[in-house]
């Protein structure tokens, strides 16, 4: 039952139709402001792949070999307007995705309760399923506007059973792990699946 990627915007460019179908779609969501293009824009500098593929500003296909094994993501960005769509159609970020990246900034209270209140929307929305959510508190670099702290954070993904981990887009501290840690979420779940 794989669903297919459907985003505005973003047109097949040509034959990725069956392509589609071996990807892995990372859907990055948090409140306008965090951080989230500029963590996705990173992670594709540092990859230098998919240049064709920029033109599309929704959708960024990577792949990142990690343990020796290649494995491509389609990172979906700039969600912030689709995320309000009823959960209950298909084409809901919330639907869409095989993982998530929950981003929130740490010097921003707000965006943390936000953080929380997608991880519950999401759960609700995809009871039944395992999927792979990586809890992510970005702006790091910004120590003195700090107003929520590591042990928060770290204890909000336990309640909510999901991988946390913080960042700095600005100084590229952790991004690279960020990703890492996504795929090998992915594929834990992948391997531990029955096949
Ligand atoms: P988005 O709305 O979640 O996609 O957030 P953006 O990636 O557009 O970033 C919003 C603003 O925060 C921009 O001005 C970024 O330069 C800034 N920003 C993003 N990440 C960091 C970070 O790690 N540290 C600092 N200091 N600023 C950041
Ligand atoms: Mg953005």
């Amino acid at each position: 039952p794989v669903l297919s990627a459907h985003c505005s915007g973003s047109s097949d460019s040509g034959g990725s139709e069956g392509v589609a179908d071996a990807l892995f779609r990372v859907v990055v969501l948090g409140d306008p402001g965090v951080g989230k293009s500029s963590l996705v824009g990173i992670f594709r500098r540092e990859q230098e792949i998919h240049e064709q593929q920029a033109s599309t500003n929704e959708m960024y296909e990577c792949t990142l070999s990690v343990d020796g094994e290649d494995t491509t993501l389609l990172l979906m960005d700039s969600w912030e307007c689709e995320v309000r769509k009823p959960t209950g159609s298909s084409d809901s970020p919330m639907r869409i995705g095989h993982a998530y990246i929950i981003v929130y900034s740490v010097t921003d209270r707000s965006s943390f309760e936000s953080a929380s209140e997608l991880r519950i929307q999401l759960r609700r929305t995809r009871q039944a399923e395992n999927i792979p959510i990586i809890l992510v508190g970005n702006k790091t670099d910004l120590v003195r506007s700090r107003e929520v702290s590591v042990e928060e954070g770290r204890a909000c993904a336990v309640v909510f059973d999901c991988k946390f981990i913080e960042t700095s887009a600005v100084l590229q501290h952790n991004v690279r792990e960020l990703f890492e840690g996504m795929v090998r979420q992915i594929r834990l779940r992948r391997d531990g699946a029955d096949t």
